[in-house]
């Protein structure tokens, strides 16, 4: 995903919309059980301001996760927001480190998004996945989706009893 600033940069103050949708393969997040179900969607305000580029931004896509709990996978939106700073590489030689910290430096008038885009991803995913609020998970003894209804396994918690009904012949 790239921006091209060639424009924006003989116009000291101006901003400028830039509205991109991009597909990506869908393990381009390069996190664990999370996959792109549809183009990533950026919307971002960019202003000239002196040398930078201020920049707030919208992002919106459709994920596909697993579920932490019950192992199903489950369709769900992302959108957030993020402000950023973008600086012609050429000002990376005199900055300072917080500023290296913080800003994108591009090259040739254009900024290349991909790797800034996916940061921002990472740090606006959830820490875990759930399929929907009430999950129940799996069953730790049997593995069923508790989701589905009861186990059997469920009434006997207390191996003692088990080991009994077990001896019975009756753990069937
Ligand atoms: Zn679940
Ligand atoms: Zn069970």
């Amino acid at each position: 995903m790239k921006i091209d600033l060639t424009e924006l940069k003989n116009q000291p103050g101006a901003a400028a919309v830039f509205a991109l949708t991009q597909e990506f393969p869908a393990g381009w997040l390069e996190r664990d059980g999370c996959f792109l179900h549809s183009p990533v969607t950026l919307e971002a305000e960019v202003r000239n301001a002196g040398p930078s580029f201020s920049v707030g931004a919208r992002v919106t896509a459709e994920l596909k996760v697993i579920c932490d709990l019950c192992l199903a996978e489950t369709v769900q939106p992302i959108s957030f927001s993020f402000d950023d700073e973008w600086a012609p590489a050429e000002r990376a030689a005199g900055a300072a480190q917080e500023q290296l910290d913080t800003t994108l430096f591009f090259a040739k008038d254009e900024v290349e998004l991909d790797d800034r885009l996916r940061e921002f991803f990472l740090l606006h995913l959830p820490m875990r996945f759930v399929c929907r609020p009430d999950c129940r998970g799996l069953c730790p003894s049997c593995g069923a989706d508790l989701n589905a209804g009861e186990c059997d396994c469920r009434r006997e918690t207390d191996p003692r009893l088990t080991a009994l009904l077990d001896f019975l012949g009756e753990s069937e």
